[in-house]
Order: C-alpha cells, then structure tokens, then sequence
C-alpha cells in the first residue's frame, strides 16, 4: 500500500539534499502509515509531523531522514534513540541494519510500540524509562539519536557516546531547537555542529525539562 506515495516522498527527501542510500532505501520500505493512528493514514506520506496521542507527535520525514543521514551510521552500528514515540524513527535504523535501543518515558506510548513492534517483528530494544540519562548497561554506542527538544545536553548522553562518533539533539527553548550534531573527539573534547529551526516535543527527565 502507498507504494507510489514512497517513492514520491523519498524524490522529495533528494530534493532536500538526502543522499544517504542506506536512509532512502530504508524510507522506500518502512511503511510510516502503519506508525500512525488510523484515521491520519492518509496523510502518512506528506512531509509534515502529525499526532500520534498522547500530546506527541511522529517527526516529519525530512527531519528523520536528515538527523539519521547526520549520524553517519555503518551497517551493524549500535544506535540509541531518545523518545521511542510511535516507534517510526527507530524502525528505519533497524531497516538500515542498526542495532537500536530505544527509550520512551511514557508508558501508554512506551506498551502501543512494543506490542507494535512485536507484531511486526521489528528487532529493536525498548525500554521505558528517562532516556536523559542514557542506557548505561549497553553504552559505549556508535549513534545516539534524541527526538525531543532539550534544554541542554545531557552529560549522560555525552559520556555514553563512543569515540569518533555523533550524538544528535535538538537544543532550545521550548518552541523552537537548534539541531545540535556532537562529535566526540576523545574522552573530553567535541566538535559541534548547529542547523537552526527545528521544532520538536519537549525532553523531559533529569537532565532535560522539568515535568
Ligand atoms: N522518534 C519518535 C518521535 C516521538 S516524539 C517517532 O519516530 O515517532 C518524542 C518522544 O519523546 C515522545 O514520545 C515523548 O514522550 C518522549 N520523551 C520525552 N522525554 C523523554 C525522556 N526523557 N526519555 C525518553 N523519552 C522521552
């Protein structure tokens, strides 16, 4: 289903400077309709955020497309995500042949995804719980990936990120985020890189917003 809408959408993303054949491949195959309430599947294939309940959204795929493309994954690359959501993120990494962990703080949104992922057989690692503080047992990791605005970036995050590697996160106030591409350099040096105007859902947690 919406097969040709696929192809479109991704002709979109070229357009906008998506080059990354691995991310367009994985967009051609996840079918982000099935990510999405039932009455909003019509939509599924515009380049827009849209609700997903509980007062979150899924992020637009322009924005998916260009935090992963950013993240400059090799195939079999251990990702953490921050903010499960409806789980769509995380399946086009695991479509790329990641290893992905993911982390949701709200359980209603947290039990839909995994029983989703269930379902579909989507080999991804779910926990519920605040990613702000990362995912200690499993780190260092290849990529880690947040998809909720933060207030800053959490040392956590930073301290579980491997050499060489990028954390992506969108860093501002609660309306508007710069995408923020870290770099780390070595043990305690990093390299940053900022893309304006993003908005994203607030991060809530320890080392994010106050609930
Ligand atoms: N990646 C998602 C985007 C979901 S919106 C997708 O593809 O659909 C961001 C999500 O982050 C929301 O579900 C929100 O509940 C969650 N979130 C906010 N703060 C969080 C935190 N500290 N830890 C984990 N998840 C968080």
């Amino acid at each position: 289903m919406f097969e040709s809408e696929r192809k479109e959408l991704v002709e979109k993303l070229k357009e906008r400077k998506i080059s990354d054949n691995l991310v367009l491949d994985a967009f051609i195959r996840v079918e982000r309709h099935l990510f999405l309430p039932k009455a909003l599947e019509s939509h599924a294939y515009r380049d827009v955020a849209l609700p997903i309940g509980f007062g979150q959204t899924i992020s637009q795929p322009f924005t998916v497309a260009f935090m992963t493309q950013e993240l400059k994954l090799e195939k079999g690359a251990k990702v953490l995500e921050i903010g499960t959501g409806s789980g769509y993120q995380a399946a086009i990494l695991v479509e790329m042949g990641m290893r992905v962990f993911s982390i949701e703080r709200q359980y209603d949104i947290y039990a839909r995804t995994r029983e989703f992922f269930d379902q579909k057989h989507i080999q991804a690692l779910l926990k519920l719980g605040d990613g702000t503080i990362g995912w200690e047992e499993f780190a260092p990791f290849d990529g880690i990936i947040v998809t909720a605005g933060s207030p800053s970036i959490p040392t956590s995050l930073k301290k579980q990120l491997a050499v060489g590697k990028k954390l992506v996160i969108p860093v501002g106030d609660k309306n508007s985020q710069i995408l923020t591409i870290i770099t780390k350099v070595d043990e305690s040096s990093f390299i940053q890189k900022e893309i304006p105007s993003f908005t994203f859902v607030p991060l809530i947690g320890r080392e994010g917003w106050e609930s």
